[in-house]
C-alpha cells in the first residue's frame, strides 16, 4: 500500500481530540462529488490530489458542511494514483456518513466527481481495497463495504463507484 502520512500531506492538526471507536461493522465508500478535473489521474497530476485534500480538511474545518469539524470527516482518502492519505485513521469516529451512522463504519472518499473524473480506474480500486484492509488490521472494521447512499440519502458516492461496492469492493 502506498500509504500518505499526515506529515506528508501537510494535515493540519484536528482542534480536538477524536472520539474512540473500539471497532466498525466495516467501512463506507465515499466520493467527493462535483467537478473533479478529468485529468486528475494523470501520471504528473498527482500534487493536485495533495492540493485537492488539504482543501477538504480546510472547508470541513471551516464549517463547509454546516459545523466545524475538528478535522477532515473522513478516516482515510485515495486517489487515481494509487495512493492512500491517512485522515482521521483507526479507532477514530468519522464525520462523513450523516448524523448517527459514524460509529458503525469507517467512512474512505475517493477522489472522483459526478463531472470530469467519474469512472474508478484501477489504481484507484486498488488503493481502496488497501484502505479497508488497513481499517480491518489497525481499526477493527468488520466485514461490511458499503456506500455513503446506503441508509442516508445522497448521490454519493456515484453509480459506477457504487456498483462497484454492490459487486463485492474487489480488487480489480
Ligand atoms: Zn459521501
Ligand atoms: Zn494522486
Amino acid at each position: 500500500m502506498n500509504l500518505i502520512t499526515r506529515a506528508e500531506w501537510n494535515a493540519r492538526k484536528p482542534t480536538a481530540g477524536y472520539v474512540r471507536l473500539s471497532a466498525t461493522r466495516g467501512v463506507k465508500i465515499h466520493y467527493t462529488g462535483g467537478s473533479v478535473p478529468a485529468d486528475l489521474a494523470g501520471p504528473d497530476n498527482h500534487d493536485r490530489c495533495v492540493d485537492l485534500v488539504q482543501d477538504i480538511q480546510r472547508m470541513h474545518m471551516s464549517g463547509g458542511r454546516g459545523e466545524k469539524y475538528i478535522d477532515l470527516g473522513y478516516s482515510m482518502v485515495c486517489c487515481p494514483h494509487g495512493n492512500t492519505f491517512m485522515g482521521r485513521g483507526p479507532h477514530a469516529l468519522p464525520a462523513a456518513n450523516g448524523a448517527g451512522l459514524n460509529s458503525g463504519h469507517y467512512a474512505v472518499l475517493a477522489l472522483l466527481g459526478d463531472s470530469g473524473l467519474t469512472e474508478p480506474n484501477d489504481d484507484l480500486l486498488n488503493a481502496l481495497v488497501d484502505a479497508i484492509e488497513y481499517l480491518r488490521e489497525h481499526g477493527d472494521a468488520g466485514r461490511e463495504v458499503k456506500g455513503h447512499r446506503d441508509g442516508y440519502s445522497t448521490s454519493c458516492p456515484g453509480d459506477p463507484l457504487y456498483r462497484w461496492v454492490r459487486a463485492g469492493a474487489e480488487r480489480p
